[in-house]
């Protein structure tokens, strides 16, 4: 999925839970999160070793990664706010998982779990966005 989905379903979550404005930023900034493995991501492009390092959709995509990072947000920031960081940072995933591609979910198992029902970019991405967007800002109307 691109960014753009991965951010727009984390304010819409964010949303959904009430967050406030810093709330629906930092579920945003987790949802692109995962994708730091990839050198075309805005966070792959700020750390440039991760990518070369990392396979995509790779451990960054996976449930231990997803126990870990709540450990630590929960850890340093508080439950509260670890609860926006792994709401992100799951939407990413599960978003991913609706791509052909897929998410080795159980790294380090190499197997991969998606369904073939969105392309990255395709018009049905687009459709899905508009549509998460719709959710978010309906209920706080
Ligand atoms: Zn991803």
């Amino acid at each position: 999925m691109l960014a753009s989905t991965h951010i727009i379903a984390g304010v819409a979550l964010a949303s959904l839970m009430e967050g406030n404005l810093a709330a629906m930023a930092v579920t945003a900034v987790f949802a692109i999160l995962p994708d730091i493995d990839t050198a075309n991501s805005f966070f792959g492009r700020r750390v440039p070793i991760i990518p070369q390092l990392l396979k995509h959709r790779g451990v960054t995509h996976s449930l231990l990664m997803l126990v870990i990072e709540h450990g630590l947000t929960n850890h340093y920031f508080g439950p509260d706010w670890a609860l926006y960081c792994t709401l992100g940072w799951a939407s990413h995933i599960i978003l991913d998982m609706c791509n052909p591609a897929g998410v080795q979910l159980f790294w380090p198992h190499s197997r991969k779990v998606g369904m073939p029902l969105i392309r990255t970019g395709s018009i049905w991405e687009f459709v899905l966005a508009v549509l998460i967007a719709s959710v978010g800002i309906k209920i706080n109307i």
